[in-house]
């Protein structure tokens, strides 16, 4: 059994695949050919953002959104603790201070009333100024907009849309990368949406970022590549990237989500009563980049873990320690018990096998082997 099973998704698309790389082999445009228009087209129409820039990966495509906005030296940007890297990572590339934030246990992302205590914290040592806010879409469910939007507007901070894991996710209808001023994504291979190496793209309404982040993706171009106007990065996707993503877009929208949504339901339908599994609040939908469970001490999570290993089934910890806690950041000075419920999360999560390939019997394999390894504790 695969945890994310790519092998089967390429048997299920390999015609419309070869045929799309062939298209980029006979017209031989690699760099910024006809696929990456036509992509950003299509991903911009999916997502309903106006302009979509897409990029060489999701964390070139969160520090392009910081570097449009000039953020830097003094800034303090509010990221989740528990998240992958990136998310923290691009702040400090940019000069400014990453301020890290607790999540909320039943949904695994951004605690609005955390953030709050954060900010008025910020504004109360006078140190460093507010400026953003990157609220991610963990395991491929929305971070709660509703509450972010109102309190980043409070506040007069940017909101950078962290979808790298939520492409697809929705909140009453209005799907994820629409939710930041600037939204972005990643197309690493085991992302809901994925291609064939790296990739990222960016989604944005205003006109002005747009044609900012065109330039900062070559060099930061004025009118042509040797004119140059602000420092930028060399961020393009790949033109036979470009052509992978635009069939995997078509099989995410004809039937991958769908299963997605399948096998998670069916899941949770046999798990809810004996373990904890994820919640979705009222009106959102997950495009389910991982089915995660939280167990209450990191003893039973690894057990359970070893024991579903013995029956050959794979699960991952995502992630077993929260950005404060890490070596890069101990300068900053989060002690153990700062942000509870990050740490209590890194303890005791374990994400099951999750694709649009598994199977009705493969899933009640692993729901019942998971009850089987958590109730012989
Ligand atoms: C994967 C990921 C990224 C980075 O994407 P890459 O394409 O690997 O650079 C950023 N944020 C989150 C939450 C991710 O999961």
């Amino acid at each position: 059994m695969e945890f994310i099973d790519l092998k089967a998704q390429y048997k299920s698309i390999e015609n419309e695949i070869k045929s799309n790389i062939n298209t980029v082999l006979e017209h031989g445009k690699y760099i910024m050919g006809p696929e990456v228009a036509l992509l950003e087209q299509e991903l911009s129409e999916y997502a309903g953002a106006k302009y979509c820039v897409t990029c060489a990966n999701g964390t070139d495509a969160l520090q392009m959104a910081l570097m449009a906005w000039n953020i830097g030296f003094g800034d303090a940007v509010f990221v989740p603790s528990f998240t992958f890297m990136s998310t923290a990572e691009v702040v400090n590339l940019q000069g400014a201070t990453p301020i890290f934030v607790d999540i909320s246990l039943d949904t695994f992302n951004m605690c609005p009333d955390s953030l709050e205590n954060a900010i008025k914290k910020v504004i109360a040592e006078g140190k460093l100024k507010p400026k953003a806010v990157i609220p991610v879409d963990l395991f491929g469910q929305c971070a709660e907009f509703d509450k972010i939007i109102p309190l980043a507007r409070k506040y007069k901070l940017l909101i950078l849309e962290d979808g790298a894991q939520g492409f697809g996710g929705t909140i009453n209808g209005k799907k994820a990368c629409t939710f930041g001023d600037i939204s972005t994504t990643s197309f690493f291979p085991a992302k809901p949406l994925g291609c064939y190496g790296d990739g990222g793209a960016i989604f944005t309404d205003n006109e002005n970022w747009y044609e900012t982040l065109k330039s900062i993706r070559v060099h930061g171009k004025g009118t042509m590549k040797y004119d140059n106007v602000r420092v930028g990065l060399n961020s393009r996707l790949d033109t036979m990237q470009a052509a992978i993503v635009l069939a995997k877009l078509h099989a995410f929208i004809e039937h991958e989500l769908d299963n997605r949504h399948k096998y998670a339901d069916m899941y949770t339908s046999i798990l809810k009563d004996r373990v904890k599994t994820p919640a979705c609040p009222k009106g959102f939908t997950s495009s389910w980049a991982q089915y995660t469970l939280l167990f209450d001490s990191s003893e039973i999570r690894d057990k359970v873990r070893d024991r579903l290993k013995e029956k050959g089934i794979p699960s991952m910890v995502y992630y077993p320690t929260p950005l404060h806690r890490q070596t890069v950041y101990k300068p900053l000075g989060y002690e153990e018990g700062s942000l509870p419920a990050s740490e209590k999360a890194a303890k005791g999560v374990l994400s099951l096998p999750m694709h649009p390939y598994l199977s009705k019997e493969a899933v009640s394999f692993v729901a019942e082997n998971v009850i089987k390894a958590f109730e012989e504790q």
